[in-house]
């Protein structure tokens, strides 16, 4: 029995492969992360700081299907590795960073790019663009004591066969410790807690029909239609 005056609101999750559901907390999301075209970054003193928005926890999807979102005409895809966090804590250091892993999943950080342009120009939050209802296709979660913490290899997005987005993960200008002690600098940190680790170039528009396929080396695949 609780004291809840109206029906609580369901934990979402993202499922975990071999069995479980994972509880999602929080979803962070990296705004460029990759250099285009360049093969290695390694330090880099000139980069500037990393900067987030959120999704709602309840935007990841697992289903496999994209409902065209409403009020736009040009919804992008950019093919992501998810980071779900097992424990959380503030000012992580990146060498225990890694320790807090849970697993890893290909998604996509599906974008309504014509609101999110307006919403830039205008200087307004990206809500409208980033954070709506099932803009986060996520596939199963992986173990890391199945995959390790994968941080080098191709990263792909294929469109109805036609390959759109390539790259690789050491193309990250910000790595996973390297994201995860930042974000724990100004924020607290917790179990259920998910980071999207941004997306190579090659973003673009997709219809209502297309089948989008992520391709991240060391994880599973994931396929989405879009409905
Ligand atoms: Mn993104």
């Amino acid at each position: 029995m609780s004291d809840y005056v109206i029906p609580a609101p369901k934990i979402p999750t993202i499922p975990v492969e071999g069995g479980g559901e994972f509880p999602v907390r929080r979803v962070y999301c990296i705004g460029r992360n990759y250099a285009a075209h360049s093969i290695e970054m390694g330090d880099d003193p000139d980069r500037d700081p990393p900067f987030f928005f959120q999704k709602n926890p309840n935007n990841l999807d697992a289903s496999g299907d994209f409902p065209y979102p409403s009020q736009t005409s040009d919804v992008h895809y950019e093919v992501e590795m998810a980071v779900a966090l097992k424990t959380g804590g503030t000012n992580i250091s990146t060498a225990d960073a890694l320790d807090h892993v849970y697993g890893y999943a290909a998604c996509l950080d599906m974008t309504r790019r014509d609101l999110q342009g307006e919403a830039k120009k205008k200087g307004r939050p990206w809500e409208i663009g980033k954070a709506f209802e099932r803009s986060g296709p996520i596939g199963p979660l992986q173990l890391v004591s199945e995959v390790g913490h994968p941080d080098n290899g191709r990263v792909e997005l294929l469109v109805n066969d036609e390959v759109q987005q390539e790259g690789d993960l050491n193309q990250m200008i910000w790595k996973v410790p390297e994201m995860i002690s930042y974000l724990s600098d100004f924020f607290e940190l917790e179990p259920g807690d998910v980071i999207m680790s941004g997306t190579p170039s090659g973003v673009g528009p997709i219809q209502k029909g297309d089948v989008m396929v992520v391709n991240i080396a060391g994880l599973n695949s994931l396929t989405v239609k879009v409905t």
